[in-house]
């Protein structure tokens, strides 16, 4: 049996994946038929060759039609479902979903609690049927003004304790270059004073800088992180601080953060003693899956199954669970990896 095998059956955990980014073809295709809305692309094999990455405007052409086909909240249901059978299906047992929910609200005007309703009944029924669980990141669109980022900060603060909300932080997503941090200052320091979590993408392709202000801004993890690598005091404050670092390698490759996987610093961030975690990011539209991002770090950077294993466990313990779901977490998957050992090693 091979480290393929292993990396497949061993039990794993999310912390980076866009639920819009993760529409599979069938579900862009099957509600693009259900509302009449016209794609580039007809059938379920153009659909995949249209989700093949070319570049970034055909990124963001793909996500404005995913968007598009999202008109109610049983298609934001139906999303939900259909992601975590992919879940399911890769033995990750726990995600931590980023949603925007103002894009729906927005474009489509369908109100935050209905979005929230109907993203906890796709996670009951996974919870049920599947034995897999999401919470949620609901992240403000850096491109947005402060105010319009404010309305997302407020739904957050308003939910984030209600019982089994799923809420689990307040987010920043979007293209980084531009949009500092800092420019949604006052709806962090208000979602702070609520006790609610930040968790910020940084670093992506805005360099070290962004990461310095998502720390300020107080980001309990950094979304990427990768632009860290040529700041070494930051690198000596993160590796201090142990701050979980959400590292997406494909998604790096497509978007341009790296040249090349062989060139990307994830293992030289390992190699530094930093928290670093592997995540999907958009996995269908970089053409990959968790699982395919552990095989082909594996085999890259010549990981064995013992270094697979402790990324999981970063990423097992940098979920923002209350501490005995943590620890019951953490248990399930030292006992999936023991199994998968048995099985495949
Ligand atoms: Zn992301």
């Amino acid at each position: 049996m091979t480290l393929r095998d292993y990396i497949t059956a061993v039990p794993k955990v999310d912390l980076h994946v866009h639920l819009e980014g993760s529409m599979p073809p069938e579900t862009l295709l099957r509600l693009a038929r259900k509302h009449g809305i016209a794609l580039p692309v007809n059938t379920l094999d153009e659909v995949r060759d249209w989700f093949t990455f070319i570049d970034m405007p055909h990124f963001v052409n793909i996500y404005i039609s995913i968007s598009r086909v999202l008109q109610t909240p049983e298609d934001i249901e139906q999303l939900a479902r259909d992601f975590l059978k992919g879940q399911a299906a890769q033995n990750i047992v726990y995600s931590e979903v980023t949603y925007t929910p103002y894009t729906h609200y927005h474009q489509k005007g369908i109100p935050f609690h209905e979005q929230l309703d109907a993203l906890n009944r796709a996670r009951r029924w996974a919870e049920d049927t599947l034995g897999v669980t999401m919470r949620y990141i609901f992240d403000i669109a850096r491109e947005l003004t402060p105010a319009e980022g404010a309305i997302t900060a407020d739904w957050v603060i308003d939910a984030f304790h209600e019982p089994d909300s799923g809420i689990v932080a307040l987010g920043l997503g979007g293209y980084e270059v531009g949009h500092p941090p800092g420019k949604f200052s006052d709806s962090f320091a208000r979602a702070r004073d609520a006790g609610v979590t930040l968790v910020l993408h940084a670093g992506e392709h805005g360099g070290s800088v962004n990461i310095h202000g998502a720390l300020a801004e107080g980001s309990v993890r950094i979304g990427h992180g990768i632009g860290c690598i040529d700041d070494a005091p930051l690198v000596a404050l993160l590796r201090e601080r142990q701050v979980p670092l959400e590292v997406c390698p494909t998604s790096n490759v497509c978007l341009g953060g790296s040249a090349t996987l062989a060139a990307h610093p994830i293992q030289r961030m390992i190699d530094a003693g930093l928290n670093v975690t592997v995540n999907s990011d958009d996995p269908p539209m970089f053409n990959t899956t968790l699982t395919e991002e552990f095989i082909r770090c594996a085999e890259t950077f010549g990981w064995s199954a013992h270094q697979v294993d402790r990324l999981i466990m970063n990423a097992a313990r940098s979920v923002l669970l209350p501490p005995d779901a943590q620890a019951a977490l953490e248990a399930h998957i030292s006992g999936g990896m023991v199994d998968a050992r048995v099985k495949y090693l």
